[in-house]
């Protein structure tokens, strides 16, 4: 398959090439004749899939009509393409991808929350044709009069179940609200919650569907395991693991910048060479982190949840997750980063007995429980009771500068499962469970080897 059969303009294909692609992904060939056809779309596919070029190269191509001309013609440009990711990075790298492959020949910006909305309201009023937005802060901007979204054509809610894990779906009807009724929607999602349906089912037009994750594959290739171990001793434990060798390599995700630096601290003591990716660690920091880590000199690869998106890592064979995320779609994204390319991986997670309301929530969303395994020398303590997760802000070190949301308030207390049994002393759950599926399931993909980290074409 090569991408010259798609239907892309001469222009387009000279980009891609450019880039380096040889042969478009699996979504990509899927979807590109799809979006050029002008078919709505709702397709199944995560970070490193290629996604972003998926919808990007056709959007470009179907504003490239003379229509446009016309409109140029008439002044500024208006905006004909709105984008909607779920954080600030992924609007900033999706943004970035638009002036990539549209060779700068449409303008573009980025409206995002957590900075001034000076430079944003400047950018509006030069004009831009494409914008990528997060929802809350591009629903400030409409209402402050400062974005005109009359003349959108195309819409595409890019990691829809993360827009709607992070609380963004009033924001979402409200921005439909504000665009015309006749354009052309496309939804991508790596999970498919009765939610993320429900919602297709109100914005999409007869929609084409593409799958880009096989069905059932993905599960067998990673080997998924839950440890339970009290929350004192997890780096022990992860130690233990790294010294025994049931790890090698692993990109290990904590919840918060502060925790990975601790971590990091904690296991150069222990002897263990360590590298941390996060938030707040320059570009030249992390891209250094991650050849480290490549080259087989950093034995664990710690990173937070948003700054681990993209990474380039191939046949990566194991993730920890040291915590597990407070949104169950977290833990999928996050194991897809193993298991692929058909090589075997392994997705651990150390679980104390706070976790055990997020483990459920994590099975419940895949539709099976994860192995549980006990580390001899590990035993849980029966006597520790456990103790409410901190929620953190969605703008905070998981999600970006997300804006005003947060989480749903997460169900805490124990239960059964990883910990043996109702435990004593376990709180009763509260706050209403969320209930997600995941059709086929769609953990880890085959077609997910081609990733980078953001910002790193910068430096190609
Ligand atoms: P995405 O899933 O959109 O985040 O893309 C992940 C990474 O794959 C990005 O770094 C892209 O530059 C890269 N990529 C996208 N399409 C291709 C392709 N056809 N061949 C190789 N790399 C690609």
């Amino acid at each position: 398959m090569s991408f010259s059969t798609l239907g892309l303009a001469p222009e387009l294909l000279r980009a891609v090439a450019s880039r380096g692609y040889t042969e478009p992904t699996p979504v990509q060939s899927q979807a590109i004749p799809l979006v050029l056809a002008g078919r709505d779309l709702l397709a199944g596919a995560q970070t490193g899939t290629g996604k972003t070029a998926a919808f990007v190269l056709p959007m470009l191509q179907r504003l490239s009509t003379s229509h446009d001309r016309e409109l140029a013609a008439a002044g500024r440009p208006r905006i004909r393409a709105l984008i909607l990711t779920p954080t600030r990075e992924l609007a900033i790298q999706v943004e970035e991808s638009v002036r990539v492959y549209g060779g700068g020949r449409r303008r573009s910006t980025a409206i995002y929350g957590g900075v001034g909305f000076g430079g944003q309201v400047a950018a509006l009023r030069r004009g831009a044709e494409i914008v990528v937005a997060t929802p809350g802060r591009l629903l400030d901007h409409a209402r402050q009069g400062t974005i005109d979204l009359r003349s959108v054509e195309i819409l595409v809610l890019d990691e829809a179940d993360r827009m709607l894990d992070m609380g963004f779906i009033r924001d979402i009807r409200s921005v439909l609200a504000l665009l015309p009724d006749r354009r052309q929607n496309l939804l991508f999602s790596a999970t498919f919650s009765r939610e993320i349906r429900g919602l297709a089912e109100g914005l999409l037009n007869s929609p084409a569907s593409v799958q880009a994750t096989p069905r059932n594959t993905p599960t067998a290739l990673v080997r998924q395991v839950a440890h339970p171990v009290d929350r004192s001793r997890k780096r022990e434990l992860l130690s233990h693991l790294v010294r025994s060798h049931a790890v090698d390599q692993a990109l290990v995700f904590t919840r918060t910048k502060h925790g990975a630096n601790k971590l990091a601290q904690q296991l150069w003591a222990d002897g263990i060479a360590t590298a941390t990716i996060h938030g707040n660690r320059s570009q030249p920091q992390r891209l250094r982190a991650l050849s480290d880590f490549k080259a087989g000199r950093v034995t664990l690869l710690i990173a937070t949840e948003v700054a681990a998106r993209g990474l380039d890592i191939e046949q990566l064979p194991h993730v920890v997750n040291y915590e597990l995320p407070m949104v169950p779609s977290d833990y999928v994204h996050r194991i897809g980063r193993t298991g692929r390319a058909g090589v075997e991986g392994d997705a651990i997670s150390l679980v104390c007995v706070d976790e055990t309301p997020l483990l459920r929530d994590i099975e419940r969303l895949l539709g099976a429980p994860i192995p549980s395994l006990v580390v001899a020398g590990f035993e849980p303590d029966p006597s520790i009771r456990p103790e409410p997760v901190r929620l953190r802000s969605a703008g905070g070190a998981g999600h970006g500068a997300a804006g005003r949301h947060h989480h749903a308030p997460r169900s805490r207390g124990a239960s059964s499962g990883a910990f043996g049994g109702s435990r004593r002393g376990g709180g009763q759950r509260v706050g209403r469970p969320r209930r997600h599926e995941i059709p086929g399931s769609s953990i880890g993909n085959q077609a997910g080897r081609w990733s980078s980290l953001p910002g790193e074409r910068k430096h190609r």
